[in-house]
């Protein structure tokens, strides 16, 4: 979105009013807590589209409800609808021109339903919900959308960027309004693909199946086992990318960030019993999947195979001086 900026305030006029993205995402702070939840990820692909003082609200709600109950099917009285406090044209829009019943429209505080990062375009936002079932809750009578139990996933966050926020926090509205909308595609595909896990989903089974039967085990069987699975392909799609997109190894910077994720995916590789190079292999089942939407993947592929082994080695080589120290 921060490239985007300008494209919002005026300051920079964009080639294209409408715009679709899959934004490669590469996050740390959750490192440690990754494969013991469903959803924290350190790479993950974000979906997104928009506007550019093209379409507005009127446009991007409905098109959202179509996208989610026509393309990606999801059942309709199972979704929920939250806006900003105040947005009573968000509000008119889903209940007059989409349907959604009045109930199902919930109005949440600033904390969740405002968009704003300092100086520059914010505005309300509204998101989709669905209910994964009672079963996934928490039991408690206050339970619902916004709870913190497992029960309401959000999919998708529209953002209806119309104000300006100034250094004093004035908001004035913007001349020509826009969208920013973000939709995490391995929430959304756990959903889809109805399972409880995202590492339970197509994008993440393939390369722990991958890496188990390269270890000799099975997913499912053994929770450290299956920790190790989840850590070692969050973390190799990360190292897998980032590498493809120019990034190294090293001391410093995004270098050290690749280097860490690296050596965490080696040392649960030890969980494994795996003692030789296999990080490497794992890129290579990483790029055999991504390779169609990534084929940019392919003609790196000697490049990021190498940087991993080279630095699988060499982490190697300090583990085995440490047994032997
Ligand atoms: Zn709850």
């Amino acid at each position: 979105m921060v490239p985007f900026k300008p494209f919002f305030t005026g300051q920079a006029v964009s080639e294209f009013k409408r715009v679709t993205t899959c934004q490669k995402c590469i996050r740390t702070p959750d490192i440690e807590v990754v494969g013991r939840t469903a959803r924290h990820h350190t790479f993950f692909e974000m979906l997104g589209n928009f506007s550019f003082g093209d379409y507005f609200k009127e446009n991007a709600i409905p098109w959202a409800w179509e996208f989610v109950t026509e393309q990606l099917g999801l059942p309709a009285d199972k979704l929920w609808i939250t806006i900003y406090l105040d947005d009573d044209e968000a509000f008119e829009i889903w209940h007059k021109t989409v349907g959604i019943p009045e109930d199902k429209i919930v109005r949440l505080g600033k904390d969740t339903n405002f968009w704003e990062i300092g100086v520059g375009p914010c505005g309300p936002c509204s998101e989709i919900y669905i209910d994964l079932g009672e079963a996934r809750g928490c039991g408690s009578p206050d339970c619902r959308v916004g709870c913190d139990c497992d029960r309401y996933l959000e999919i998708w966050n529209l953002v209806f960027i119309q104000f300006f926020r100034d250094e004093e926090g004035n908001y004035s509205p913007l001349k020509s309004k826009g969208i920013d909308t973000g939709m995490g595609l391995e929430r959304v595909a756990s959903v889809v693909q109805q399972v409880s896990s995202n590492f339970d989903t197509d994008l993440f089974r393939e390369i722990m199946d991958y890496t188990a039967n390269l270890a000799g085990h099975n997913y499912g069987q053994d929770n450290q086992i299956d920790l190790a699975l989840k850590v070692i392909a969050d973390h190799c799609r990360a190292v897998t990318f980032a590498v493809s997109d120019g990034a190294l190894p090293g001391n410093e910077g995004r270098g050290y960030v690749i280097r860490r994720l690296l050596r965490r995916a080696v040392r649960f590789g030890r969980v494994l019993g795996v003692k030789e190079t296999f990080l490497f292999k794992v890129a290579g089942a990483v790029i055999s999947q991504m390779e169609q939407a990534y084929p940019e993947l392919v003609q790196k592929r000697e490049h990021i195979l190498r940087v991993i082994r080279t630095e699988e080695e060499r982490f190697l080589e300090t583990l085995l001086l440490a047994v032997i120290y």
